[in-house]
């Protein structure tokens, strides 16, 4: 069966790039009626920025990746935390110190590193010649005993290649030679990644192990590991770089894909799915718009593309617009409402006025918080005019006859409603022999403050005749 896996380390916001490997993880399992694994890579506990918990409920109620094993979901007494799986992560650093291909390190991590930041200034390429990996087993279990500060280290051989086969990216082949002992137990007592990751995901049963591409330079240390543990090796699948349009590659420190500050903008769950779906993945069809059910069925290892993607902020809000605009009213008026009350204090609004002014915007939101942005114009008394707006007042000598001749109908209307507003600008484009663009435009400028917008006749109506006329009036006195 096949059984994939989302392994998080918590050291970073979420990123669009941790639930693309999710999300492939997710589909490629589910596509083959398989399982998916949830498992919290917490060992490197001083850089923890978020909470499995927030993950989980990210993974969960956000995006509906649901797994079939993890935290709160064990299998027999399994943990898939790896913080509470030190024990296990020990053990096996004590098979390969017993079978003589680990050694304990004592070496000083300050001088170590020194000699590190020597070699890049100097261009000098560096291969540390860890003496600690001849010193006898019995003098180092004892120097352990004293209490000295140790790491335990892989002995690496120092020729010959080693390959694997990727399912995305095919044979590559890397040289040993380039390799270093690499630490399997830090000193602090915990694994490093490489070390937990592999013994993981071969304990947790996983036959395919998706993660980016950045991850490649290190699949020889991880198969490496393989060989010393005798765990046999999953399939690799590597998913292509995701770039920022912008900003080159994505790191955990662009703010712009950090999912809680989309989903807080007002991005739908949906709408990042889908289009991070897409982010390295080629249906091969003219189709964008997938439900989470449709990329199950259409997910395919051999559309998983090699070439480096593009994250394009501009294309995810294109999506999002669509979702938006094909959600029910009430949903709709449910998801926007708190971004406006966030904003405008609304106790003297009716609901109807509020409802109404929400699905003004319906089919032309971008994402939840513009809703605030789009809306100013009904929450102010006066608009001011910019340069281009003035200078379209002042083009032609019918306009201010159009203003008179607006402000006087509606300060004789009695009802305010949308029938009688059209009817109204009807009248005025008659009155003052103007053109209906010409109509329009004048009293959009001057009661907006912009060219273009939502229906005039509905703006008019949610303005309120007061508001309209003190607009009108201000405008009147620049000629
Ligand atoms: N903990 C690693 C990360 O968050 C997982 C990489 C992998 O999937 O192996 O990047």
């Amino acid at each position: 069966m096949t059984r994939t896996r989302f392994a998080p380390s918590l050291t970073g916001h979420l990123h669009i790039g941790n639930l693309r490997s999710a999300l492939f993880a997710y589909l490629l399992a589910k596509h083959d009626d398989g399982e998916f694994i949830l498992r919290i890579e917490d060992t490197n506990s001083s850089k923890i920025l978020i909470s499995p918990e927030e993950l989980i409920n990210m993974l969960l109620n956000t995006f509906q990746l649901t797994y079939d094993e993890g935290p709160k979901k064990e299998r027999d007494s399994t943990e898939y935390i790896q913080s509470k799986r030190l024990d296990i992560y020990k053990s096996y650093a004590e098979k390969l110190l017993k079978k003589g291909e680990a050694y304990y390190c004592f070496c000083d991590k300050k001088t170590l590193n020194a000699k590190r930041m020597k070699a890049s200034e100097e261009k000098q390429n560096f291969l540390y010649e860890d003496p600690c990996r001849i010193i006898g087993i019995e003098e180092a279990k004892n120097r352990v005993l004293a209490g000295e500060s140790y790491t335990i280290r892989q002995k690496m051989p120092r020729s010959g290649q080693i390959s694997f086969h990727d399912l995305v990216y095919g044979d590559i082949t890397f040289d040993n030679s380039t390799l270093e002992d690499q630490i399997l137990i830090k000193s602090d007592g915990f694994p490093t990644y490489n070390f937990a990751n592999v013994i993981d995901d071969a304990l947790m049963d996983i036959t395919h192990v998706t993660r980016g591409c950045e991850y490649l330079s290190s699949m020889p240390k991880y198969l490496l590991l393989y060989e010393a543990l005798n765990f046999p090796r999953p399939e690799f699948v590597h998913l292509p770089l995701i770039k920022n349009k912008e900003k080159g590659n994505l790191t955990k420190t662009n703010k712009d894909d950090d999912l809680i500050d989309l989903l807080n903008q007002g991005f739908l769950p949906c709408a990042i799915l889908n289009y991070i779906a897409l982010l390295g993945w080629n249906p091969r069809t003219n189709q964008e718009f997938f439900t989470l059910q449709e990329l199950i069925n259409e997910f395919d290892i051999s559309k998983i593309t090699k070439r480096p993607c593009c994250y394009d902020i501009k294309k995810l809000v294109w999506f999002n617009k669509h979702y938006i605009s094909k959600m029910n009213d009430q949903e709709y008026i449910n998801f926007t409402r708190p971004y406006l009350e966030n904003v405008y204090n609304l106790k003297d609004k009716t609901e109807e006025w509020i409802n109404n002014l929400l699905l003004l915007f319906k089919k032309h939101l971008h994402f939840g918080s513009e809703i605030a942005l789009v809306s100013n114009l009904f929450f102010r008394e006066i608009i001011v005019l910019d340069e281009t707006c003035i200078s379209y007042l002042r083009s032609d000598e019918l306009i201010p006859s159009i203003l008179k001749t607006f402000k006087e109908e509606i300060e004789t209307c009695s009802d305010w409603n949308l029938q009688n507003i059209e009817e109204l600008l009807k009248r005025v484009e008659l009155k003052t022999n103007s053109t209906k663009e010409k109509t329009y435009r004048t009293i959009r400028i001057v009661v907006t403050g912009l060219n273009y917008g939502r229906e005039l006749s509905k703006i008019l109506f949610l303005l309120e005749q007061q508001t309209i006329i003190k607009r009108v009036e201000n405008s009147i006195g620049m000629y």
